[in-house]
């Protein structure tokens, strides 16, 4: 204890005592959150902070439910103005038709990669390159542990999971959905496709 007191107050002494970019900014990103609610709850002012300049996201049940009944709130606002900011986005869903995939492109107005086959590093890897960003200027944000998290991780990013938009539940998911993803909360605001608020499946039960 003593001697890391003295190493700490002394370092400025040492020659390699000047932090790098990376591990300046892995200490900055330690002080963001590991999970947010939602996608509109992720202070862009703390990301810039911690020196993120790019965001890659998932798609399905972060920003629209699989089944395209639910809209994450706020979510498209808050990529509008993370644009403003200068954040540079990607997209990776693992989703497979396309068509949908095309119209989130569009309407996001960001590049989109899918099939993503996350949690595999090669298209965050591809995600970083078009971005022109190193893995510590990138925050992940995703529902699922298993494809975004673990993805992130694989990397080098940084990741904040948000909890899943409602949508039927796969076979595994119900076995094992919440080991692996943090339920939508009953009292938190939801919209519909139209942008209106919605009720919770759980409310209308
Ligand atoms: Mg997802």
């Amino acid at each position: 204890m003593l001697a890391k007191r003295v190493l700490s107050s002394i370092s400025f002494l040492l020659p390699n005592r000047q932090s790098t970019e990376s591990s300046n900014a892995a200490l900055k990103q330690h002080q963001l959150p590991k999970q947010a609610i939602t996608l509109a709850c992720v202070d862009l002012g703390q990301l810039s902070l911690a020196g993120i300049k790019g965001v890659i996201l998932d798609l399905d049940n972060t920003i629209v439910s699989e089944d395209d009944r639910y809209l994450s709130p706020g979510a498209e606002i808050w990529i509008q103005q993370a644009k403003q900011k200068g954040f540079r986005f990607f997209v990776l869903s693992n989703g497979k038709r396309q068509y949908r995939v095309d119209a989130w492109r569009q309407r996001l107005e960001v590049p989109i990669l899918s099939p993503a086959k996350k949690p595999f590093p090669k298209s965050f890897r591809r995600a970083l390159l078009q971005m022109e960003l190193a893995p510590h200027q990138v925050v992940v944000i995703g529902d699922s542990c298993h494809t975004d998290v673990l993805g992130a991780w694989l990397v080098g990013c940084f990741c904040i999971q948000v909890t899943t938009l409602p949508h039927p539940p796969r076979w595994w998911e119900k076995l094992c959905g919440r080991l692996v993803q943090i339920p939508y909360p009953v009292e938190q605001e939801l919209w519909d496709m139209n942008g209106q608020p919605a009720f919770h499946p759980n409310q209308l039960k």
